[in-house]
């Protein structure tokens, strides 16, 4: 973390779990427990239909709600998605955009992430952009090629002046839901990749400014230890959000001064 530069997000992906009446409960043990969380933005991601429910459950804490997806189109026929212009209508603030899972099972491909952060970006909200390599692809020293085209094209027409609403996630397939992580220097060494590739599109200052986060197994075990590198600003975390105590543990570990 450099909390100098730039701000520190603790992020909850909540995929498709919890019932409005569950995530009420959630917040009601959450709430009992968060720290003044003085140092650190606290964000839940939720689906769609809980949005609300989740909003009133949190309402005067410092906990923001975000959604998990976003369509690429402004509105029109397209049944069953979502709008940027409706989520910033709910009041959401974050989405996040080209989640591996998004990019698997709905082939959310670079190409529909760029035009899916651009809706956001119009609309006023702040993407959460997901990135990163298979195991695959690590072992064939790929990983590096992979995470600039990734970076590159879903920022592309995304004016200078916006980036200080992106947040870029790194998170490599094989930690995901897996129980691995990356070690905290792996998980570095990419969040800085992806900072060299910002500042060559955008500058130094844009870059030392922008939020990147690390995605992949993170617990209230290793997050102490991944969000003392220089460049992992917070996390986007799983399984570990969905349990009251291990996120707010998670949050503590990014909650130092
Ligand atoms: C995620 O879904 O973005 C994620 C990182 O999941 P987990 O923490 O469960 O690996």
């Amino acid at each position: 973390m450099n909390r100098r530069y730039r701000k520190t997000i603790i992020a909850g992906n909540w995929k498709m779990n919890k019932t409005a009446s569950e995530t009420k409960a959630f917040a009601d043990e959450l709430k009992t427990m968060l720290p003044k969380a003085k140092w650190c933005d606290i964000l839940v991601c939720v689906p769609f239909v809980n949005i609300a429910a989740a909003q009133k459950a949190f309402k005067d804490t410092r906990v923001a709600i975000g959604a998990e997806n976003v369509s690429q189109f402004e509105k029109g026929a397209y049944t069953g998605e979502v709008s940027a212009a409706m989520l910033k209508d709910l009041g959401v603030k974050y989405v996040i955009i080209g989640h591996s899972e998004r990019r698997q099972y709905w082939n959310d491909d670079d190409l529909i992430v760029n035009k899916k952060a651009l809706a956001a970006v119009e609309a006023g909200l702040y993407p959460i952009i997901c990135v990163g390599e298979s195991l695959e692809q690590r072992e064939l020293g790929v990983t590096k090629e992979l995470i600039d085209l990734q970076v590159k094209t879903a920022l592309a027409g995304i004016p200078a002046e916006k980036m200080r609403h992106v947040v870029i996630a790194y998170e490599p397939l094989w930690a995901i839901g897996t129980g691995k992580t990356a070690t905290a220097e792996q998980a570095n060494e990419v969040n800085e990749e992806i900072r060299t590739v910002i500042r060559k599109l955008y500058g130094a200052r844009v870059a030392r400014s922008v939020t990147i986060l690390y995605g992949g197994s993170m617990n209230e075990k290793n997050a102490e230890e991944l969000l003392a590198q220089p460049d992992i600003d917070g996390g986007l975390i799983g399984g570990a959000s969905l349990v009251p105590e291990k996120f707010n543990a998670i949050i503590n570990a990014a909650n130092q001064e």
